[in-house]
């Protein structure tokens, strides 16, 4: 017999249900903690029964270092629409466990040690009464994030707790990881305490609450209870309900979310019923997405390939850990000045050096801008702020360089610039330092030749705004050796960045893949596709931004200036340049003195402030919308493919070494949509309309898009592979 998942312990008349199970580092909701847990709560239910007076009342307690991990996601993934009966009935009989707990007449109290989320904060919630250990963990209702919804009891706890506005705008449909100290402020816990007075405190409010009935129920089994903020039939909230729809679908710009759009159903709908039919609800429109591709998709990029990236993944192995203490930044322009910043708030001295001590300090303004603003608003504490900034120093000085250990370089993006730059500073800095370039265009391994130890070169490609962006894109040049790799992901992970590796080659990932995608939406334009028509297939399709508004943010004089400089390097190499029919609408715009928002106009027209106005009055002139418009799912599978496609490029030259670092790197760097899991998982589970999932309907779309538009869409040799062995990318 496996052992139990929850341990049965009763002193004093305090029955403590101790979840611990002992196959498992973490507690999850697996067979063993259902089986368990429901014959705990049974003998519970019982000794009340037979002899309910030697019983004051009952914790919930965990006996592992996480209170309770959530459900088991590995299993989940698995779900076919074939087990939806079977999941339904095993959710049903988790919950009916935890109501069972909730109704059995004694007050019953969570005591929280540690992580919360999902489940672990669902079997708190059925609980009258939730204490939390001080500490640097969460507590929440993630689920959302990962394309499922809290169907524990998580929706139809919350929304009774606090009403249907503040239950899906505060906690389910974002899904924010708490600090118990916010938890706290939310409501969702009731008493912080510290950790080693944890069951002292829960043991008190058993006492505390001896004779008060209404203690031992939920708020929502008792008379006269009603939703807070009002029921949907109520006049306040039916003013607001219809519009929360397509609120929503305007928030995510008419892409096919499925977890929002199933809590915000199953919330609603839930707040129109009792509680136990709320109950089943919920958990029907859980199972819809637990069988559904969707939640497939995002928890593979958001728990498996983040978890596996975060644990240090792609780290060459056996190398020790890198602190690095001094940092020195070259260039205080819009990047140097954000890498500043974020060197600074990990705590490392940062000595930010430009061309004049003016220009140094315009930089450091940055920080003390942002400082600002966060001490505004009661973020930070002014003692905080001055400590801040005194780790930044500017200076024009390169002897101020001394003692640096590592070095990121953003200074103008020209090969005779880093070298010059490179080799003035690398007498000065430490004899082993790191020295990173946070170029976005120049091939690593050529700018390594301008240093002397080639070895310790390596790109740390920052994205823009740095302080907001969590990728860096770390390079491998040819001669950028594994101490280096792993020192560059140690500095990236120190200031809480998410790292990709890749190896060097033109554009590298990010830049080569995102130009395929601005490539492919701005040659429809030259089809005659309706320009409206291509933004709204990038953000139907998930995307945050249309092709056309990305592209004058990037801005199309750099877009020309980046393709000229490929074309000489190609062309120097012996080989051809191949045009694309976007090279001639960049072109056009150029000429129309419309390259982006920096000047003010380019495919959409722009106020003083930079704000977006409209389409630009004149592109129907120069790119005619044709009388017959193709099929919009080609439109959306096309941005969707191009990306895709030359991802498995990129992994069949070896430019991408992992396929987490593809999926994270794409979803986090160039805005790949997260509902389809990330450049390579949107392969492993493409869905046809017609129901078919996986690398072969991918491959057969692909083909067909081949055949209509044009070779680029031809299957690379790879994927050809995988689909034939029907295998996916792993
Ligand atoms: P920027 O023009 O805003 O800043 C460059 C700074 O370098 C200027 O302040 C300039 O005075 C300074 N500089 C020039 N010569 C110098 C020298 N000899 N010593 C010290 N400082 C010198 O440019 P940026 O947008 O911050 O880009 C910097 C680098 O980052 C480039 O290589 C660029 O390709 C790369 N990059 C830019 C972005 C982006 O979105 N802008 C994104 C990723 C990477």
């Amino acid at each position: 017999m496996t052992e139990s998942a929850v341990r049965y312990e009763k002193a004093d008349g305090i029955v403590n249900l101790v979840i611990d199970d002992p196959s498992q580092s973490a507690n999850t909701m697996n067979q063993a903690y259902r089986d368990s847990m429901e014959k705990a709560v049974n003998q519970l239910v019982d000794e009340i029964a037979s002899d309910g007076d030697s019983i004051k009342g009952v914790i919930v307690s965990s006996g592992k270092k996480m209170f309770f991990a959530g459900g088991d996601l590995k299993l989940m993934t698995q779900a076919t629409p074939a087990d939806a009966d079977d999941i339904f009935e095993n959710i049903e009989s988790i919950k009916a466990t935890l109501r069972k707990l909730e109704t059995c007449g004694k007050p019953v109290v969570a005591a929280i040690n540690g992580a919360a989320l999902g489940g672990g904060l669902e079997i708190a919630l059925s609980c009258h009464h939730r204490v939390a250990a001080e500490g640097g963990y969460e507590i929440g209702l993630p689920e959302a994030t990962l394309g499922l919804l809290p169907g524990g009891g998580g929706v139809t706890r919350t929304v009774r707790m606090f009403g249907l506005q503040d239950a899906l705008m505060g906690i389910l449909l974002q899904g924010p990881r708490m600090k118990p100290a916010q938890a706290l402020e939310k409501g969702l816990v009731d008493e912080v305490v510290a950790p080693d007075a944890l069951l002292d405190a829960a043991k008190a409010w058993i006492e505390s609450v001896q004779g008060d009935e209404e203690a031992a129920t939920q708020p929502w089994d008792r008379k006269g209870y009603k939703i807070p903020g009002g029921a949907p039939s109520s006049p306040k909230l039916a003013q607001f309900l219809p519009a929360f729809p397509s609120n929503l679908r305007k928030q995510v710009k008419g892409a096919d979310f499925r977890a929002p759009k199933n809590i915000m159903a199953a919330a609603v709908e839930g707040a129109q019923v009792d509680f136990d039919t709320a109950s089943r609800i919920e958990s029907r429109y859980l199972v819809e997405l637990v069988v559904g591709q969707q939640f497939k998709n995002m928890t593979q990029a958001f728990f498996f390939d983040l978890g596996s990236i975060n644990a240090g993944g792609s780290r060459p192995e056996g190398i020790e850990p890198r602190k690095f203490t001094k940092v020195a930044v070259l260039g205080a322009g819009m990047m140097g000045a954000g890498i500043a910043y974020v060197s600074a708030k990990a705590g490392m001295e940062v000595v930010l050096k430009d061309v004049s001590l003016e220009a140094a300090e315009k930089g450091k303004a940055y920080s003390e801008k942002l400082l600002a603003k966060q001490l505004e608003k009661g973020r930070t504490t002014q003692e905080k702020v001055d400590e801040f900034l005194g780790r930044i120093k500017p200076t024009d000085d390169y002897a101020d360089l001394e003692g640096c250990d590592l070095v990121v370089e953003a200074v103008f993006e020209s090969v005779e610039l880093k070298h010059q730059v490179f080799g003035e500073l690398e007498p000065i800095v430490n004899a082993d330092a790191l020295l990173g370039s946070n170029t976005s265009t120049l091939p690593i391994t050529e700018l390594a030749e301008g240093v002397k130890r080639p070895e310790d070169f390596i790109g740390i490609h920052f994205f823009s705004p740095v302080d907001k962006m969590p990728l860096v894109e770390i390079i491998a040049g040819e001669k950028t050796n594994d101490a280096t790799i792993a020192g560059a992901l140690d500095y990236v992970q120190a200031i809480k960045k998410t790292p990709i590796v890749v190896n060097d080659s033109r554009g590298f990932f990010t830049s080569r893949v995102i130009g395929q995608f601005v490539n492919e939406g701005l040659s429809m334009l030259t089809e005659g596709v309706a320009p409206t028509s291509i933004d709204r297939a990038a953000t139907q399709a998930g995307f945050p931004t249309g092709v056309l508004q990305l592209s004058d943010e990037l801005n199309l004089e750099l877009m020309k200036k980046i393709r000229i400089a490929s074309k000489t390097a190609v062309e120097a190499e012996g080989g051809t340049w191949v045009p694309v029919p976007a090279e001639d609408v960049i072109d056009a715009m150029i000429d129309e003195g419309r390259s982006g928002r920096l000047a003010g106009k380019g495919f959409f027209d722009y106020d003083e402030n930079g704000k977006r106005a409209g389409l630009w009055e004149g592109l129907a002139e120069k790119f005619p919308v044709a009388d017959e418009q193709p099929d919009f799912r080609d439109l959306k599978d096309r941005l969707i493919f191009s990306m895709s496609l030359d991802t498995v490029r990129c992994l069949e030259e070896g430019v991408l070494r992992t396929v987490p670092d593809a999926n994270i790197g794409s979803i986090f760097g160039i805005g790949f949509p997260p509902m389809l899991g990330g450049a390579i998982q949107a392969i492993n589970g493409w869905e046809t309309p017609d129901g078919r999932i996986g690398v072969e309907a991918f491959t057969e779309r692909a083909q067909e898009l081949a055949q209509k538009y044009g070779e680029r869409f031809e299957p690379p040799a790879l994927l050809l592979e995988k689909a034939k062995n029907g295998e996916k990318f792993a």
